[in-house]
């Protein structure tokens, strides 16, 4: 009997499941999987508390709470000046992971081409093998990660139905330019083409570096999928509530997938989404001044044991070359993070795993760490790894 579809049987384990089990393992201070280790704020926490409580444990509509969606909507306009209508321009999902993969089975059809940027965060490919559909790659070059245009320009063609865009970018920190974004718009719609953009990072941003919502650029507010989720702005990536925003057709195509993958999402924990997206602008800058606090001391204790740090503009996520720091029978990065985790004690994700087979290499030489730690994690793992610059 086979055990696996041919579908999955190339997927493997994912490399956050791994880098867990191999930290847990091993005792290290795990600065691999993007999850705070601290709580999000208590009031966000007491409206799901309370509504468990109060008998809000049946299935949520499918296309999300009426109050959540209310909520997302709010946000939209309050930061990007985004206007909504939450009845059916706004769709709830099992965080932006569902809503990505309802997206693509929702959007495009076996044979179709949807471009990438590459590194791609893990699970974008996995969904499109799953769907039949082909990535098409475009490569993010040098330290500040730009792209070249004809390579953009090249990768649009017939088949082309969809590109994601992530920004601010898992793994690199790259946060795209309101210039680059508009270049991507523009052959979006030379080519009638969707765009859907992953911003679950939208508030973590760094040196005042502004994030443009593509949805906002002149005509791409009716080609433009939005996808976003509490996890990382408040610090609940274990709620996975998501959501995704854009024109009522395509909401209608999401949600002709989404309600057959999970037809409703945690009902009590959308009944927290209006506290959360409604904090006050204090709650935002804060966590802005958190993260840039983390961020830059991360950099310090990177630099300090001997990496060569690319600074990020956006994200939790630190990309540093480790050949600085690593002995000389380490060749590669999954190697390198093996080694780090298991004999210095400080575990990071490996990024050659968000390339394709042929441009692993691009992500040889590097290493992931994720900063969205207590400070006190974050200074046990200073502790481990400054060791690496005692001899
Ligand atoms: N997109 C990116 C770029 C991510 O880094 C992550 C993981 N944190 C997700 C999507 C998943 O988001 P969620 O937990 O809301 O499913
Ligand atoms: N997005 C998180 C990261 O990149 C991981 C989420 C997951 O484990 N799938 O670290």
């Amino acid at each position: 009997m086979a055990s696996m579809s041919r579908r999955v049987a190339g997927f493997g384990t994912t490399v956050f499941s791994e880098i867990n089990a191999l930290a847990r393992a091993h005792g290290a201070v795990n600065l691999g999987q993007g999850a705070p280790d601290f709580d999000g704020p208590p009031e966000v926490l007491a409206a799901a508390v309370t509504a468990v409580n109060r008998q809000l444990n049946q299935y949520a509509p499918g296309i999300g709470m009426a109050t959540a969606r209310a909520a997302i909507a709010r946000h939209a306009e309050r930061f990007y000046g985004q206007r909504l209508d939450p009845e059916s321009e706004v769709l709830i999902t099992s965080g932006a992971t569902e809503g990505i993969f309802a997206a693509i089975l929702g959007l495009a059809d076996a044979g179709d081409e949807v471009i990438v940027f590459e590194p791609v965060y893990d699970s974008y490919v996995p969904n499109m093998v799953m769907a039949g559909v082909t990535p098409r790659y475009v490569a993010l070059r040098g330290d500040d990660w730009t792209f070249d245009p004809d390579e953009l320009a090249n990768a649009f063609n017939p088949r082309t139905r969809a590109i994601i865009v992530n920004t601010p970018h898992n793994p690199t920190g790259k946060v795209y330019s309101r210039a680059e974004l508009t270049m991507i718009g523009e052959l979006c719609q030379k080519h009638d083409v969707v765009a859907i953009t992953d911003e679950v990072y939208e508030h973590i941003l760094y040196d005042g570096v502004a994030h443009t919502r593509l949805a906002t650029l002149p005509g791409m507010a009716e080609r433009t999928l939005t996808i976003s989720s509490l996890g990382k702005t408040f610090s609940v990536t274990g709620w996975k509530v998501g959501w995704a925003v854009g024109p009522e057709p395509l909401i209608t195509a999401v949600n002709r997938a989404h309600q057959f993958i999970t037809f409703a999402v945690a009902a009590p924990l959308q009944a927290a989404v209006a506290t959360a997206l409604d904090q006050p602008p204090a709650f935002y800058s804060d966590l802005q001044t958190m993260y840039q606090s983390k961020r830059d001391r991360m950099l310090g204790v990177l630099q300090k044991a001997g990496f060569e740090t690319i600074k990020p503009q956006g994200s939790y996520f630190i990309m540093a070359d480790w050949r600085g720091v690593a002995p000389s029978r380490i060749k590669d990065d999954l190697q390198f993070a093996e080694w780090l985790t298991t004999k210095i004690g400080v575990a990071c994700i490996p990024p050659s795993i968000f390339y394709q087979d042929s441009d692993k290499h691009l992500g040889r030489y590097l290493a992931r760490f994720a900063a969205c730690k207590k400070d006190e994690t974050l200074a046990a793992a200073a502790a481990r790894l400054s060791k690496l610059s005692d001899d």
